[in-house]
């Protein structure tokens, strides 16, 4: 039991992230460092998961523990909070372990009151800037506390500019302030019941209460969700004593980054603005200025700027993402991270950092995320198409990239279409974190505000989504359903094409075409494969798939899914045919039709594998997603196969089943009819041997799987059925070919008698969509109807056919692998579930001695990556 749930930042550093979350640990870590940081205390992780567990409250001894700190910041300072002579002010952020866009961020100037807010405006002789803070607290407390909507105090603030007849913020004097601040605690009152709290100790509990809350807000445990970040983790809550960016014109505000987010470019990269504080920068009110022009406006204060920020990314060996403050012409520091970054400036800053001598190799690799990857691959805009198209507007890159897609003006309703697979492009004003799910459903963003650091910048390259920020052009209807501009109107449904890249915008649609990978991606994945340890297969069923997945780096197929290789209109008739033979004669006219195909896949297979291994798996389709049900597809299938359509519609009811995900599907198909097993046979073998001939410098050795596999003698029959056609195609044949059977293991069954299925197997391949359907009991089609109110009840964190389960799933695949090699210590162990392509599931691969994934061939690389950094951190 731990004891201690504060500590003063001079008392941590930045191996306590997991305590003081990574905010509180870098204010700790500067202030060790000796940098001008306004002090304060952290309260810690451990603190918010002990006020969930004493039902969302903080318990007598932790808020005893906390005034103790106030009282010692207090004596630091020499405020005191409520003091009318000499108040204490305090900021009040939350600070996880991994930043988080959906919690609550932060409150200013918490310990203002009438009194204090009166005092202070005399004290300082600037009573614009008195109730400027206190009417700012007002909003903000009620705001992220409270849960009044920002939208009823920024709606005061328009009127009062409108009778006054002014336009900016900074026009309001300090009487119109102080009547703003009258106005915001009345609308308090009104919307919370109670008056605004004036007791300061009283606004801090309430603050940090909320910072606990928002941990487990639904825009929070949707993002951790996203990233997995699970939920016992917790928030830590930063108290710092303010300093104040709003004093006048020798005060302001910014932040920055020490190189550029975007583009991976060194050098200082930011914005500020003079006058303001805190959340003026990123909410695009005004209009930030470059940091450069800082030196112009306070040349000192640039100049210790630019020394504190090259002596953090030095000492953090990573680019830095800063806020700062400067307060009557003094700088202060207010946070420091690592910064979020595109993913091509990911790879251009890790290796810039090896060339810098900053960085090992080592820590290149593994620096960079590798679900970011997913960007770099993304499509860009089809270049011919693109010279031909005139943009109708310029906003600024915020996250690069080529989107295509139709208006959507609200986040709900992006989120809805994207869902169903429409391509959206979320059009506001600015995005807030509220926004998340919706940003995350669209291809592209376009905000009318807002700068390179604003909200849906940052977001959107954190998820790698483009984004085109600050197109101040924009105007909205009054009904918010339609804008205008470059002369034209968009509503709903109308295309729109963004350029995240140059923050070009289009009003129409523009062909996209796959990115070019290289340079600064290719030097990162030669490092990886020197550190991988495990082998990165695909999963690809066509040649053409198998090519793309060579160029990205795949070591062989993992799973060649043979039943997906019908899926084209001209060849869906054959596999249907054979579904509802009823006669061995029917089946074998259908099989003859399908050998040639199939042969003819393998062949390009090969070819583009180019020696490198490929497992070829049995037919394996569920019936429900090949019986035809269109009515012409029945009466061409009928003519096809000269039988009568109600004849054939008899079949088909008859072959009706009410889980076709636990039916005649896999192995079960070959015991039933051995045909087909004997037909794929001849198919992979004859393949193989032509390829063989054609290319002696490769050795080809088909991997022949069974699919869907829970009995040992369910495989023993199968096998038997591939190991006697294919013995007799080679005797025949002048090519001396090797070839290997082995199994899925894809039903618990399997997994709990694998030293029994390895006797006949000489290789697994864990089949974690079936292993995790069948685990769980429910449906892989299914399960997305529900799983959302299990997320919501905290039952389960992930979707678990996105992310290996490794307390239920996972002990099963421990168990298999350890019960294959008691049998067979040389067995092949691999994985072809979609968890072959996921970076957490993957280190669990890493784990249990796997030797290889296998993933889709747009997941090559992020298993790559993945993989070396597994490799790297079981060393
Ligand atoms: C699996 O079940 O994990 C698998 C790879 O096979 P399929 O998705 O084709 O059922
Ligand atoms: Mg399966």
């Amino acid at each position: 039991m731990t004891d201690k749930y504060v500590y003063e930042f001079s008392e941590g550093d930045a191996s306590m992230k997991n305590l003081l979350g990574g905010k509180g640990a870098n204010l700790a870590e500067m202030t060790g460092l000796g940098m001008p940081v306004p002090q304060g205390f952290t309260i810690t992780t451990e603190a918010c998961t002990q006020y969930y567990a004493d039902g969302e409250q903080i318990n007598d001894a932790i808020q005893a523990e906390i005034l103790t700190y106030v009282g010692k910041l207090e004596g630091m300072t020499g405020k005191k909070f409520g003091d009318l002579d000499n108040p204490l002010l305090v900021s009040v952020r939350s600070g996880a372990r991994a930043s988080m866009p959906g919690m609550m961020d932060t409150i200013l100037n918490l310990g203002m009151n009438d009194e204090v807010a009166a005092r202070f405006a005399e004290k300082t002789n600037n009573p614009r800037f008195a109730y400027d803070s206190y009417r700012r607290f007002i909003q903000m407390y009620s705001d992220v506390v409270m849960e009044v909507g920002k939208s009823y105090f920024e709606k005061l603030i328009d009127e009062m500019k409108e009778e006054r007849g002014v336009k900016l913020d900074t026009e309001l004097t300090a009487e119109d302030l102080k009547e703003l601040a009258e106005k915001f605690k009345a609308q308090y009152k009104d919307k919370v019941g109670t008056d605004f709290p004036s007791d300061p100790v009283e606004q801090l509990f309430g603050a940090i209460k909320a910072v606990f809350r928002s941990w487990d807000n639904p825009r929070a445990v949707y993002y951790r969700r996203m990233n997995d970040i699970p939920g016992s983790w917790g928030t830590a809550v930063n108290v710092q004593s303010m300093v104040f960016g709003n004093t006048g014109d020798t005060s302001g505000t910014g932040v920055a980054f020490s190189r550029n987010p975007a583009t991976g470019e060194a050098g200082l990269f930011g914005e500020f603005l003079m006058n303001a504080q805190g959340e003026d920068v990123v909410a695009g009110i005004r209009t930030p200025e470059t940091i450069d022009q800082l030196k112009d406006e306070n040349p000192a204060v640039y100049a210790q700027f630019a020394d504190i920020v090259s002596s953090l990314e030095n000492h953090y060996a990573d680019m830095q993402d800063m806020e700062f403050t400067i307060e009557d012409g003094k700088l202060f520091m207010l946070q420091t991270r690592n910064g979020k970054r595109t993913a091509a400036a990911a790879f251009k800053i890790a290796c810039d950092l090896v060339d810098e001598g900053k960085i090992t190799p080592e820590k290149a690799v593994a620096m960079i995320d590798p679900k970011q990857i997913d960007a770099l691959l993304h499509p860009q805009f089809d270049g011919a198409e693109l010279k031909a198209a005139t943009p109708i507007g310029k906003g600024l890159p915020a996250s690069p990239g080529a989107a295509c897609g139709k208006v959507s003006f609200t986040a709900e309703d992006a989120a809805a279409r994207g869902k169903t697979g429409e391509p959206v492009i979320l059009v506001r004003l600015e995005t807030t974190p509220e926004d998340i799910e919706g940003m995350h459903h669209s291809q592209g963003i376009l905000t009318a505000r807002g700068g390179m650091t604003s909200h849906a910048a940052v977001v959107a390259r954190g998820m790698g989504t483009c984004c085109v920020s600050g197109l101040g052009d924009v105007t909205f209807a009054a009904d918010g359903k339609s804008f205008s501009l470059g002369g034209q109107t968009f509503t709903e449904n109308d295309w729109l094409s963004l350029d995240g890249s140059t923050g070009n915008v289009y009003g129409q649609q523009i062909a996209t075409v796959p990115a070019e990978i290289g340079g600064y991606f290719g030097r990162i994945m030669e490092w990886a494969d020197q550190y991988r340890t495990m082998n990165v297969r695909t999963n690809a069923d066509t040649p053409a798939d198998a090519r793309q997945a060579r160029e990205f780096g795949a070591e062989g197929i993992g799973l060649c899914r043979t039943e997906h290789m019908f899926f084209e209109t001209d060849r869906i008739a054959a596999i249907r045919e054979m579904i509802v033979s009823k006669t061995v004669e029917q089946r074998e006219a259908a099989l003859a039709k399908l050998l040639p195909m199939q042969r003819g896949d393998f062949e390009g297979i090969y070819e583009a594998m180019e020696g490198f291994p490929v497992t070829i798996r049995l037919l394996d389709p569920p019936l429900h997603e090949f019986l035809p049900t269109d009515e012409d597809d029945i009466v061409a299938l009928a003519a096809d196969m000269n039988i009568s359509v109600d004849e054939l519609k008899n079949v088909i009811a008859s072959l009706h089943e009410f889980n076709p995900m636990m039916g005649h599907r896999g192995c079960r198909l070959d015991v039933t009819y051995p045909e087909i097993g004997a037909m794929q046979t001849r198919a992979i073998i004859e393949a193989a041997i032509n390829v063989q001939k054609a290319h002696p410098e490769w050795k080809i050795v088909p991997e022949i799987m069974i699919p869907l596999v829970g009995e040992v003698k369910e495989l023993a029959f199968v096998k038997k059925i591939i190991t006697d056609t294919a013995d007799a195609i080679i005797a025949d044949s002048d090519v001396a070919l090797e070839y290997k059977v082995g199994t899925m293991i894809e039903i618990p069954r399997a997994a709990i008698t694998a030293d029994e299925i390895a006797k006949e197997a000489e290789f697994f391949s864990f089949g974690t969509n079936d292993l995790t359907q069948m685990t769980f009991g429910f449906s892989r089609d299914d399960a997305g109807k529900f799983l959302d109110a299990y997320y919501d009840k905290k039952i389960y964190e992930n979707d678990p056919f996105a992310r290996l389960d490794q307390d239920g799933v996972g002990k099963l695949v421990k168990t298999a692998v350890e019960l294959g090699k008691s049998t067979r210590p040389d067995i092949k162990l691999g994985i072809c579930g979609e968890h072959g392509g996921d970076p957490s599931s993957i280190e669990f691969c890493q784990k249990v001695g796997l030797n290889y994934v296998s993933c889709s061939p747009f997941r090559v690389p992020i298993a790559r990556l993945a993989a070396a950094q597994s490799a790297l951190n079981n060393k």
